[in-house]
């Protein structure tokens, strides 16, 4: 029997810190000595801040336990780890259980000693004949200790084999190459970008590489990731505008601290985005999702104290299912839980398992705005389209309205009433209104050129009035194109004014005074506030055309635009009907004073290049009309 660590040259020096205390025997033991004790606890706060214990197996790990059995020719080898009370098998190779008590078991001395171990028979051994090992037939050990670079030892790799036998000098180096392989391994996961500063907690890629694991193992169980989302991101964007990023990072840190308190220490959490973390669920093992979710909701929903100022939450939770050998890949199972927290979120409702409907459309809303700024550098893609406005009184065309097109290289066109209420609600909105006043001042001076002398009409968004050098840059960009800003028309729509109330009345102003005339668009559809609409500094407003499309044959629209073109004279404002389809709409407007008209009957949006052409045909038939020879005018 010879039960041996090996001599120091087969101990090569991997450089690593001796261990601030080692050890000489079971810190449990009663005669351990308070500083082993001390070490003891240390050494088990290492291991578990390494979260290694109870996580699933991994291809990595199982790779050098497959090189360690060949290298020996024995049929069982493991990296083992010295938990508590335990052995704990991170890989393992030839045994049916994963753990094993920590007492009598050769690695727990690896651990004890930190040093290499090999017993050619365990049944002739004073400390391990009667064994758990020995007791199910194992007779040969070898071990060689896990080190930290702290010099705390983990456990061993190990390889075993059920008959005695000895170990060579080589096999042994070997399997110390082995361990310290294993312990890079462990490093680099820990340390390499798997941990987010902020929260402390495991990231995105660890929660991918554990998933990735879990669908390895033959277990087939059921796992859930619930994903929680406390902020919007537009409230996100809101916050560290108005309060700064180190807000941000409190509130990151009293969420993943609320959500880390509701759960157990066992139960995986992960933080995947800016203020969203992911838990990873066994069912059996932690109880049915909605409970969890049912418990969380309460403690993140309201208001949230953080570094002393109050932050109202709006938390979802998005729910993913999948199980061993699931055919997608860990990010679709993550992105399919984050596109149900979104959907739950369009829904106004706290929580949404998969839907592939919303699923679907919440690729095509990402996919446009992750496009779009592609489609900005893209003369292929967008373009605008001019639809011509008359005066009711001469018959004259007096402007155009820029009108956005974008033909996606795959989705084909994409509506603009799909695609600008998408990008009005982000920061792409300044560079959507800078391109589109850029083509159509360009589009003007062209026309300017030929001699058609009339107004373009732009819309504009909510976001742009947040922009406080808005008109500033307008005004530049008119200058260098020699352009006046009477050529210009801005069109805002109601919801647009009212909900910037702070910043409009002093952009209008700005904008006004350097000349432009400003519509209020879209009126009658949404608040239709007189009151307010006297206060601001417009010029124009556009009846919306949900009620001028179809008011032929319904006296009671045809009686409502009546007064809105009354009411708007009163408050000196010029009126533009939108929507105008029929000649007898047209004529009613006429005679109900409104001032100019727009739409289909007139003439669709037209391609640049075909205005003048139009232009000619609708002036000489405005001429016969004049003379009362033909024609609606
Ligand atoms: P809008 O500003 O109210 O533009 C008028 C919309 O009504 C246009 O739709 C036009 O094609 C349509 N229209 C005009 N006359 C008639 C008619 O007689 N009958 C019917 N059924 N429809 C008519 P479009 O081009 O699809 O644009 C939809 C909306 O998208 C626009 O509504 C505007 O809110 C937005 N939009 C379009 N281009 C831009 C842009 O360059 N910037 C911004 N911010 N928004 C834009
Ligand atoms: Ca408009
Ligand atoms: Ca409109």
């Amino acid at each position: 029997m010879t039960a041996t660590g090996l001599d120091s040259t087969h101990r090569s020096d991997d450089g690593r810190a001796a261990p601030p205390c080692l050890p000489v025997s079971a810190p449990a033991s009663p005669d351990a000595t308070p500083a082993a004790l001390a070490h003891e606890a240390a050494r088990l706060a290492t291991l578990r801040d390494l979260r290694l214990l109870d996580t699933p197996q991994s291809e990595a790990f199982d790779r050098i336990t497959r090189m360690a059995s060949r290298l020996f020719g024995a049929p069982i080898a493991a990296i083992s780890l010295t938990d508590g009370d335990r052995q704990w098998f991170k890989s393992h190779l030839g045994t049916a259980g994963r753990e094993l008590p920590r007492h009598q078991a050769p690695c727990a001395t690896v651990t004890d000693t930190s040093d290499l171990l090999v017993v050619e028979d365990l049944l002739t051994h004073p400390g391990f004949f009667d064994s758990p090992l020995a007791l199910a037939g194992i007779r040969f050990y070898a071990g060689a200790p896990l080190r930290t670079r702290d010099g705390y030892t983990l456990g061993a790799m190990c390889v075993l084999d059920h008959t005695p036998r000895t170990a060579t000098a080589d096999e042994m180096a070997a399997l110390h190459d082995f361990a310290a392989l294993v312990m890079s391994q462990i490093e680099l996961q820990h340390d390499f970008g798997r941990i987010d500063v902020m929260s402390g907690l495991p990231n995105r890629h660890e929660l991918l590489d554990i998933v990735a694991d879990m669908q390895r193992a033959p277990d087939n169980a059921v796992r859930v990731i619930l994903l929680i989302d406390a902020l919007d991101p537009q409230r996100m964007q809101e916050i560290v505008n108005a309060l700064g990023s180190a807000y941000l990072d409190a509130f990151v840190r009293a969420t993943s601290r609320i959500v880390k308190d509701l759960l157990t220490a066992r139960t995986g959490l992960y933080h995947v985005g800016p203020t969203s973390y992911a838990i990873l669920l066994d069912e059996e093992a932690d109880g049915p999702w909605r409970d969890l979710a049912d418990r969380l909701s309460p403690a993140l929903t309201g208001s949230l104290m953080c570094s002393g100022i109050p932050i109202a939450t709006n938390t979802v939770m998005g729910v993913s299912f999948f199980k061993s050998y699931d055919p997608i890949s860990p990010a679709e199972v993550l992105r399919i839980a984050v596109s149900a927290a979104d959907s739950a979120r369009a829904a106004g409702v706290a929580q949404a398992i998969y839907n592939p409907a919303n699923d679907a459309a919440n690729r095509r809303r990402f996919a446009l705005l992750t496009d779009f700024s592609l489609a900005l550098a893209d003369p292929a893609q967008l373009r605008l389209v001019y639809q011509p406005r008359v005066a009711l009184d001469t018959g004259q065309c007096v402007s155009v309205e820029a009108l956005l097109r974008w033909e996606h290289p795959l989705l084909g066109n994409v509506p603009p009433g799909e695609f600008i209420p998408l990008l009005e609600q982000t920061s792409l909105a300044r560079p959507l209104t800078e391109w589109v006043a850029t083509s159509a001042l360009r589009q003007w001076a062209i026309w300017r050129n030929r001699g058609l002398v009339l107004r373009v009409s732009i819309n504009v968004s909510a976001r742009n009035l947040e922009e406080p050098d808005f008109a500033q840059r307008l005004l530049r960009q008119c200058q260098e194109m020699h352009i006046s800003p009477n050529a210009i028309e801005l069109e805002f729509t109601e919801g647009a004014l009212i909900s910037n109330v702070d910043n409009v009345r002093e952009q209008l102003s700005d904008l006004k005074a350097i000349g432009c005339e400003i519509a209020i668009d879209d009126f009658g559809s949404g608040y239709s506030n007189f009151a307010y609409l006297q206060t601001l500094p417009a010029t124009t407003v556009k009846l919306d055309q949900s009620f001028i499309q179809d008011m032929d044959g319904d006296p009671r629209k045809q009686q409502l635009a009546r007064s809105m073109i009354a009411i708007a004279h009163d408050l000196d404002l010029r009126v533009v009907a939108e929507g105008v389809e029929t000649e007898h709409s047209l004529h009613y407007l006429r005679a109900c004073g409104c001032d100019e008209v727009q739409g289909y009957f007139i003439c669709r949006p037209i391609e640049a290049a075909a205005f003048p052409g139009w232009l000619a045909r609708h002036e000489a038939g405005n001429r016969l009309a004049q003379n009362g020879v033909a024609g609606a005018f």
